[in-house]
């Protein structure tokens, strides 16, 4: 079916999104990092990037949290980019685990391969994949260029956040180990770890992130400043990762209501992708017990219910004037 949208309709969408779910309460900052537990419980945003670059945002757009999960979302597109999906598939894995972001089952239950680059020890595999191998200066370099080209703008590295991350990542270390014993770490294992912990904690906004997801959803092109960030035939290969594990073990749930492959972190942060039509984000820190931002969560179904949008809807959407 064909569907056409306006752009007022879109604008309006996300400021009675902002409006409703601006009062929802409920959920708790993450305060295993230390550093996530302190702040601003209140801080709301959000964003949208149409293809054409329009970008419309409301709230605390413009404040730069701690990226966390959601990196490994960019990183994931750095190694296809480097490796090709093929090699993805056999290093890493494409299947959802079922379990927490940082679980050590899902490990064990499946120790041919770390499941998907979308979880923790997935993504401590990307890490140790990022070209050059065995150079950890250049390796960030490329894990920085890339989120800078996929949101369209610099970001840095939040050294607090870090430390924090540094300081009591117990359980990720134990990650990294295991995956060495499964020989699923193609680099060293501690600048991996390291690699890993720096990335999520690039401090974001939600806007950068939005433009991000825009990237995503119009094929590899980056639609404010036009440069094909990565090849268009990637872009349903990422989009299927964030579909089946975006939201850990409640990700069946959440595309199941929501009808848009997202991706939360810790920080509070939520990136979705609506192929062929926008990008969406949202920030706000309370989570709940699988680690998803509460109020981020309703933002967003909230647009993609206004709008009548899903990505199963069979509609062929067009975005006028
Ligand atoms: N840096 C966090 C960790 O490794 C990221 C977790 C997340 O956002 O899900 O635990």
């Amino acid at each position: 079916m064909d569907k056409t949208i306006t752009k007022a309709q879109i604008k309006a969408a996300v400021d009675e999104a902002y409006a409703e779910s601006k009062g929802i309460t409920g959920g708790h900052n993450a305060d295993y990092i230390p550093f996530l537990a302190n702040i601003d419980p209140n801080l709301f945003g959000i964003s949208v990037t149409l293809l054409d670059g329009t970008t419309y945002s409301v709230g605390d757009t413009s404040y730069k949290f701690g990226i966390e999960s959601v990196s490994k979302v960019l990183t994931a597109i750095l190694v296809l980019k480097q490796h090709g999906a093929d090699a993805v598939l056999k290093q890493i894995g494409a299947d959802a685990t079922g379990l927490p972001f940082n679980s050590i089952f899902a490990i064990l239950l499946e120790n041919d391969h770390p499941s998907t680059p979308l979880v923790n020890a997935g993504a401590i595999t990307a890490c140790s994949m990022v070209e050059p191998k065995g150079d950890s200066w250049g390796k960030w370099e490329a894990i920085i260029n890339n989120i800078a080209a996929l949101c369209g703008s610099e970001a840095q590295v939040l050294d607090e956040l870090y430390r924090s991350e540094s300081e009591t990542n117990f359980n990720n270390r134990a990650i990294a180990w295991l995956l060495k014993n499964y020989n699923r770490i193609y680099d060293d294992v501690p600048m991996s770890l390291d690699l890993y912990t720096r990335q999520c904690s690039v401090g974001i906004t939600a806007e950068q992130l939005a433009i991000c997801a825009g990237t995503i959803a119009n094929g590899g092109l980056n639609p404010v400043t036009k440069e094909q960030v990565f090849d268009k035939e990637l872009a349903p290969k990422i989009t299927t990762l964030i579909s089946s594990v975006g939201f850990y073990q409640n990700t069946g749930d959440w595309l199941y209501t929501s009808g848009i492959p997202a991706k939360s972190g810790v920080g509070g942060g939520v990136l979705g992708v609506m192929p062929g039509v926008m990008g969406i984000a949202a920030f706000a820190p309370p989570l709940d017990e699988a680690g998803n931002s509460v109020k981020a969560q309703a933002a967003v179904k909230a647009v993609m219910k206004k709008l009548d949008l899903g990505v199963f809807n069979g509609d062929r959407v067009t975005v006028t004037d």
